[in-house]
């Protein structure tokens, strides 16, 4: 039984242990990491200080996972090369720990399980792979990656080394199932935590810790370049601002410029921090990027739009010319990948591959999840099915995220918003998004006019086999690399 309570072996500050999983904690006062052994506490040498991140949450918070009762003990800090992440180490009432991560809005809880048999070498995953973790459970690779640990503190349950590297793989389950792959620096066996993603309502914090005091003020971001204020909508949730006066693209808790875009030079169809309800579901909108890709040397651009649902996440609207489309995540285990790169099925329902291309993101304006930058790129395949519905997957680097389009009009949007009807959203709008006044009158005619062509084209061509054309654009979902979880 390893000791509970003594002094920092470095400044000689009081140390307690308050769970038993805990091996090590990293001093407040002097930063050194102490380890516990049955006999005293070992001085393991200083970690770097913490890097400022969007945190909801705080070591020495309380709170409750779907009823539970828990507290956070500790935090370990990773770098992907693209930037610190966090991880809490969270102790529950009943004696049991994990780990959460929150992304996208969402919460990812999980806890070391014993694992039935060998896992796969971290060399032979792929991204999309299916692995057995548990009896008839079957999950699937989104990502795949090397971190290194950075910095920490508080308690942890091993012993924090700074530069040590992290090799792991992140998947998804059935019914929310999430489940983390753990191959550390390679030299151990794997560790394997499964658990679930939680919408940001199913954990309820109770704010006890101490925070860093550009968290204190939530109510608005200013941008570090210019000096404006912008309304916070996703507070400790979005990692850039892109800044609607200057454009500046900042890093918002090292309050930071990443770097420049020309100023605002247009005004969105919807306009950030407008409020509207979707599908009975209050959104807020709180980040505009517009994307290209090239085809046959052509550029098409579409605009997308980052909606924030409190307590639910993200979601997305997308614009592509005469399209809108609402965007939702889907749980990659329940879509049939076997007849790819052609097509995909999802519910009963076939989806054909319509493009395959490479999107950039040309200008960003608003608050992001996750790192925007500009010229940022994502290799993305679109599968078009019943009713215009679209499957969209995203691969940016070793990370991929799958999402279902379902078209929506201007009008619906419109109203969803309460936004002018002959608003800009509703420019180049197929029939029946008419921005006259006469609406019903004209629907009608074009309707008409429709009905008259299709009779003729059918007496014109008689049986001919005709095979239409695919039609719609090249929208694409989501947004970069999609929070990087
Ligand atoms: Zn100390
Ligand atoms: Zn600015």
């Amino acid at each position: 039984m390893s000791i509970a309570q003594g002094s920092c072996p470095q400044c000689g500050a009081p140390m307690t242990f308050g769970v038993g999983a805990s091996i090590s904690q990293v001093c407040k006062y002097c930063r050194h990491v102490v380890v516990r052994t049955d006999r005293d506490f070992r001085n393991m040498g200083r970690v770097a200080d913490l890097a400022l991140t969007p945190s909801p949450v705080a070591v020495g918070d309380l709170g409750t996972v779907e009823g539970s009762g828990m507290r956070v003990l500790g935090r370990v800090q990773l770098d992907h090369g693209e930037g610190p992440w966090d991880e809490w180490y969270i102790a529950f009432n009943n004696g049991q720990w994990g780990w959460l991560a929150n992304a996208q809005g969402n919460w990812y809880l999980t806890a070391e399980v014993p694992h039935p048999g060998p896992l796969p070498f971290f060399d032979q995953l792929h991204l999309e792979q299916d692995v057995p973790l548990a009896p008839g459970m079957t999950f699937r690779v989104i990502e795949l990656k090397r971190g290194t640990l950075t910095s920490g503190e508080g308690e942890l349950p091993f012993a924090v080394t700074q530069g040590q590297e992290r090799y792991y793989a992140d998947l998804v389950g059935p019914n929310g199932g999430f489940a983390t792959i753990d191959y550390g620096d390679r030299s151990a066996p794997p560790q394997l935590f499964i658990g679930k993603q939680l919408p940001e309502a199913a954990i309820q914090i109770k704010p006890m810790g101490e925070r860093p005091v550009t968290e204190i003020t939530t109510d608005a971001l200013t941008c570090p370049n210019c000096g404006g204020r912008v309304p916070a909508i996703a507070p400790n949730k979005s990692e850039r601002l892109a800044c609607p006066y200057c454009g500046a693209v900042s890093e918002i808790a090292a309050r930071r410029v990443i770097e420049m875009q020309e100023a605002a030079r247009m005004r969105p169809d919807i306009p950030l921090g407008t409020r509207g309800s979707i599908q009975g579901q209050q959104y807020v909108v709180c980040g505009y990027v517009e994307r290209s890709t090239e085809i046959e040397g052509e550029l098409f651009t579409w605009q997308e739009y980052l909606l924030y649902g409190p307590g639910l996440g993200f979601r997305w609207l997308v614009k592509d010319e005469s399209t809108w489309m609402w965007i939702s995540p889907l749980n990659l285990t329940e879509i049939d990948l076997s007849r790819l790169p052609h097509q995909v099925s999802w519910q009963g329902q076939t989806y054909s591959l319509r493009n395959r291309n490479q999107a950039t993101v040309s200008y960003v304006l608003g608050e992001f999840y996750w790192k925007v930058r500009k010229g940022e790129t994502v290799d993305a395949m679109d599968f078009l099915g019943p009713g215009g519905n679209v499957i969209s997957r995203e691969r940016a680097g070793d990370e991929v995220a799958w999402s279902l389009g379902s078209p929506v009009s201007w009008p619906q949007i419109a109203q969803a918003f309460q936004l002018p009807l002959e608003g800009s959203g509703g420019q180049f709008s197929a029939p029946g998004g008419s921005t006259d006044g006469e609406g019903e009158t004209s629907t009608v005619v074009i309707i008409i006019v429709i009905v008259l062509i299709l009779i003729i084209l059918l007496v014109l061509c008689g049986s001919c086999d005709g095979s239409g054309g695919g039609g719609g654009g090249v929208w694409i979902s989501g947004g970069g690399s999609r929070g990087g979880k």
